[in-house]
């Protein structure tokens, strides 16, 4: 009895040993191969064309997918235009909302399904998939459903018209989530959507069409069409497309502003970001800490608004540190599908090659690495959590976005100095703040020029508060009443 009673006691030495806890993939139904979701019905590519779909956690083919060129693209988008004269751009907004309504309520329903989904094919823990990516997603559905009809009271004074067609391209890391918040805002406004997912995670996408075709949206109002770069290039070179909403990369969105520039479509550009992560020596430092880990590993770092650039007030630079490394020695990495891991896998190969390159810069310009103690599958794409220290401003660690679960830590001694090295960057999408003193929140977030500033958090998403970047960030806003203003006309 004693023996026991001495085993059980906490021991930090040796992690808690977890049991298996795999979620079943029973509910996902997939298809051998996924046509082009066009005027209602899934289509062909008029070159059959299809590519394999991989679940980066294994690498096992999932299944195949349409790429679409220019004449998909082209009947996509004409589709999306005859619905927009024919019935949508017609329909009041509470006739409008009812569908919306119904994609958020049947998307509930399916939560389970498209959550399994997203982890497989993305390689997002399923934690992760279960409680964030997918009732977020279904709250920006109802959110935005509760506008369709109180337009009038959003622009007061003004009337609201919709644009027309709305060209949307989204990225690998949140692929419902980010479809969710281009669709909701733009059919909320009586615009009708040709979507093109990333060409590594279409799959929620795919099933996102099914769902509509089941809530009976008329023909031609939400197109989802996939394939790779030169299918969203298409898109955004369509005469009929009256608005672009791109997120991704600052490299791509410079070429879309380039190719929409002299155009009168409307567009906005979510771009990359490299945030800022301020914590104050007198922060609540176990809360920072636990802050300071979400910011970066959430996802495995693939988030625009990461905090991938950690600011620690010397004083406490060592504590925080300890506790840092701690942490990191608690973190599950492995099978996204097991409902304990906190880790899971990197969203493909190209990207994983990414990571592993800058962070050999990293070492080569000579920051010093620590990774957390843990083994990998075999297969599949993964990276250990890992932190730099060692760096300055000038470190091509510090300067590039990684999108990736790596972390370069720096000290300061003023509010004046961090407020100078955060903003030393050409991107502008978010910062946190960790400090007990109110002041000091609002002197430091009031002059850090980046879209969000989280206080004594991090990654707080709702559907009600706008999100956006500035400078190489991008431009516009999406989320709350902000989200609504890019979808429209205002005469
Ligand atoms: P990406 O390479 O820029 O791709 C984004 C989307 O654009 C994908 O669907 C991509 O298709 C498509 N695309 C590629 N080339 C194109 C072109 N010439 N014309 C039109 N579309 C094109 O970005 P990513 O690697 O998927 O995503 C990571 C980036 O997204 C990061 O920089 C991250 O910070 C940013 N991001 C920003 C936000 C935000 O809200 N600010 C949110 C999430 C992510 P393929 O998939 O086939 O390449
Ligand atoms: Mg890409």
């Amino acid at each position: 009895m004693k023996k026991d009673k001495k085993e059980h006691a906490l021991n930090f030495e040796t992690p808690f040993q977890y049991a298996p806890a795999p979620e079943s993939t029973a509910p996902v139904k997939l298809k051998e191969r996924y046509a082009l979701f066009i005027d209602g019905k899934f289509q062909a590519p008029s070159k059959g064309i299809y590519l394999p779909s991989i679940n980066p956690a294994t690498e096992e083919t999932l299944a195949l997918v349409a790429v679409a060129d220019e004449s998909d693209v082209n009947k996509a988008v004409k589709a999306a235009a005859n619905a927009y004269k024919g019935v949508w751009g017609k329909l009041p907004g509470k006739e409008r909302a009812k569908y919306i309504y119904r994609i958020a309520r049947i998307l509930q329903e399916r939560a389970r399904e498209f959550a399994i989904l997203e982890t497989m094919n993305g390689g997002k823990p399923i934690r992760e998939s279960r409680d964030i990516d997918i009732p977020l997603a279904a709250a920006h559905f109802f959110y935005y459903a509760g506008w369709a009809d109180k337009l009038d009271y959003a622009f007061p004074g003004r009337k609201a018209q919709a644009l027309g067609v709305a060209g949307q391209i989204i990225p690998w890391n949140f692929p419902l989530l980010m479809a969710a918040w281009k669709i909701a805002p733009a059919l909320a406004t009586g615009n009708t959507v040709v979507l093109k997912p990333a060409e590594t995670t279409p799959l929620t996408a795919l099933l996102l069409a099914e769902l509509i075709q089941e809530a009976d949206l008329p023909p031609g109002v939400v197109n989802i069409i996939t394939g790779a770069g030169e299918t969203g290039a298409a898109i955004v070179r369509h005469p009929l497309v009256n608005k672009i909403a791109f997120t991704g990369s600052t490299e791509v969105g410079k070429l879309i502003q380039r190719s929409l520039a002299g155009t009168d479509k409307r567009y906005t550009l979510e771009l990359g970001g490299k945030a800022a992560n301020i914590i104050f020596e007198d922060a609540a430092l176990d809360q920072a800490v636990e802050g300071i880990i979400n910011a970066i590993f959430f996802n495995q770092g693939h988030v625009c608004c990461a905090g991938s650039r950690l600011f620690v007030q010397e004083s406490v630079a060592d504590q925080v540190m300890r506790k840092l490394r701690d942490r990191m020695s608690t973190l599950r990495i492995g099978d996204p599908l097991d409902k304990n891991t906190d880790i899971g896998a990197i969203n493909s190969k190209e990207q994983l090659q990414k990571i592993q390159g800058l962070v050999k810069k990293g070492i080569a310009e000579g920051g010093d690495m620590y990774q957390a103690d843990c083994s990998i599958p075999k297969k599949g794409f993964w990276f250990k959590p890992t932190l730099f220290t060692g760096v300055s401003a000038s470190s091509t660690i510090v300067k590039e976005e990684i999108f990736g679960p790596v972390l370069s830590i720096q000290t300061f001694r003023t509010a004046d100095e961090v407020i100078e090295k955060a903003n030393n960057t050409p991107y502008g999408l978010s910062g946190g703040v960790w400090t007990d003193k109110g002041s000091k929140i609002f002197k430091v977030s009031k002059q850090l020029k980046a879209g969000v500033v989280w206080a004594n958090t991090y990654n707080k998403f709702d559907p009600t508060s706008p999100f956006g970047g500035y400078k190489e960030s991008g431009l516009g806003r999406e989320g709350g009443l902000h989200g609504l203003a890019p979808y429209v006309h205002l005469v």
